[in-house]
């Protein structure tokens, strides 16, 4: 069932207050077409209402009601081989985006899984939507990126591949974060 996937992650991601309770987006790619959460939906009680399904290379009656960052997840189905995206915003790492142009975690998971994530944008600020094609490059060769003083875009062939990528992230910054302030 397609809406139990959304209702897991999403459920998660605010139990552990990756995203606000009206942040983040989840997407799956449905051929030519992708199934994404609802503008301003709130990703801790998901219902069907709450997803949109619309074309990824052109708009029909559907494509309004998408979430604002439908531009980015286009993007990446275009340009990558992923099915899956989840975006939200982890206080840690948006924190260390501020500061560092990539995260190279130094715990065992984040540096197995992720080896480096890179900080895109740094310097600027980006609005919802914006830097679309920037992002979907990056990910063609990261499993996650950060956008500076954003969020994070993770790409899997599944929701919950994309989730881990974002939980991994977030933990391996709280450490860098906590040994930070251990010198
Ligand atoms: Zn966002």
């Amino acid at each position: 069932m397609l809406i139990s996937q959304f209702q897991t992650v999403g459920r998660d991601l605010c139990a552990r207050g990756l995203v606000s309770s009206h942040s983040g987006n989840l997407s799956i790619k449905l051929g030519e077409r992708l199934c994404i959460t609802h503008r301003s939906s709130m990703l801790g009680c998901l219902e069907e209402h709450d997803l949109v399904e619309t074309r990824i290379n052109k708009n029909d009656r559907f494509t309004p009601l998408a979430s604002r960052e439908l531009a980015v997840h286009r993007a990446v189905y275009k340009r990558t081989p992923a099915s899956a995206i989840v975006h939200a915003h982890p206080a840690y790492a948006v924190t260390l985006s501020f500061s560092e142009q990539e995260i190279i975690p130094c715990d065992t998971e984040g540096s197995l899984l992720l080896s480096r994530v890179p900080v895109l944008s740094f310097g600027t600020t980006v609005k919802p939507g914006e830097c679309a094609e920037e992002i979907a490059d990056a990910l063609t060769t990261h499993k996650i990126i950060l956008v500076r003083g954003h969020g994070s875009f993770a790409a899997g062939q599944l929701l919950e591949e994309a989730y881990h990528y974002t939980t991994a992230l977030e933990e391996s910054c709280r450490l860098l974060y906590l040994l930070k302030a251990l010198k």
